[in-house]
């Protein structure tokens, strides 16, 4: 199996290209053939010698994202699932909100985190996706878009998988997408959301980015997130906060908290206390996420009064806190409900 050629960064093209006895140059002639003229294929670079283009289809090949099914929503939402060449399927998603369309992307087949309220994890992690795989996810989303002359303006790496245990591949697909001779994403309008994998969360931190990042959390305290996510057990509770805490004082930039709301599982107010009491320090923002019914597990809906009363308990005591605008719930837009469907019938 050839690599892909979205694999690889400008940087990659041009030392590819150099080993192939050319200028540096012809990598970002490739790099804008991929990324702003958005070609399918190597016959198309004009630009290219013959003999340069017979080359790269001799040495790589395009990502190939065949539509199993695409849903569209009320509200704008598109959700596809596409095939790889492996036969796995992911999902992707294009989001329409005011300010733009933000897509959500895929990291992994699969995710062998286990989060209790997710149906990606139901069959286990089958593979990473490689850094083209996810980088053609936005490409294709790119090339919709084109029809109508909208562009992608924001992503987030909030599809199926922990980018965090894919860290290279989501780093890579990272540094294409912000790339200024690229699709060009400003990095403030890229959200990368982890589980709390710890020693990457230092890592990211590290890595002196613009990038948001959101932090899965779905609980106040140990106990109660280890029996939602059994990562918790892996990297327990108080070594996120302080992996957040470097972060925060490395970077300076906000947090955000995912917070999934069960209903009578996390969502009383003595939750919201107890979660307010621990984020009272941190520049943060928490999302609260009225759950999706997932019919394998079974839990209910927090009531509309109940998520209410949870957001006015953070924001009274100064947390700054939203309820998520739901998106696609009549097309089960929720990460992993398509692909799930898919295997069930597959
Ligand atoms: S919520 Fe994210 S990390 Fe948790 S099981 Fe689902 S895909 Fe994996």
């Amino acid at each position: 199996m050839k690599p892909f050629i979205y694999d690889l960064t400008l940087e990659e093209l041009q030392d590819w290209a150099k080993n192939n006895g050319e200028p540096a140059f012809r990598g970002g002639q490739i790099f804008d053939w991929l990324y702003v003229k958005r070609v399918n294929d190597f016959s198309e670079m004009t630009n290219l010698s013959k003999g340069l283009r017979e080359k790269l289809a001799e040495q790589f090949s395009f990502v190939t994202l065949h539509e199993i099914t695409k849903l569209e929503s009320k509200d704008g939402t598109v959700k596809f699932l596409f095939g790889l060449h492996d036969d796995h399927a992911i999902e992707t998603v294009i989001m329409r909100h005011n300010y733009g369309n933000s897509i959500c992307v895929t990291t992994q087949v699969g995710c062998r985190i286990g989060c209790t309220f997710c149906a990606s994890t139901l069959g286990g992690l089958k593979r990473n996706l490689t850094a083209g795989e996810i980088t053609a996810q936005v490409v294709q989303a790119q090339k919709i878009l084109d029809k109508t002359n909208e562009r992608v303006s924001s992503i987030v790496i909030m599809g199926s998988g922990e980018p965090f245990e894919n860290y290279e591949a989501t780093m890579t697909f990272l540094r294409t997408m912000i790339h200024e001779k690229g699709l060009n994403i400003g990095q403030r309008h890229i959200t990368v959301s982890t589980s709390g994998i710890v020693p990457n969360i230092y890592k990211f931190a590290d890595e002196d980015t613009q990038i948001n990042l959101a932090i899965s959390i779905h609980a106040p305290n140990d106990a109660l997130r280890s029996k939602l996510m059994p990562v918790n057990r892996r990297y327990p509770f108080n070594d996120v906060m302080d992996a957040l805490r470097y972060y925060l004082a490395k970077t300076g930039r906000r947090i955000s908290f995912e917070y999934a709301l069960i209903g009578g599982v996390n969502d009383q107010a003595e939750h919201a206390e107890e979660l307010a009491d621990v984020l009272k320090d941190m520049l943060c923002h928490v999302n609260l996420i009225p759950v999706n019914h997932v019919p394998e597990r079974k839990y209910v809906r927090t009531s509309r009064s109940d998520i209410f009363n949870f957001q006015r308990i953070l924001a009274d005591k100064g947390i700054n806190v939203t309820i998520r605008r739901e998106q696609g719930h009549d097309i089960a837009a929720a990460c992993g409900q398509l692909r799930a469907k898919h295997m069930e019938l597959g």
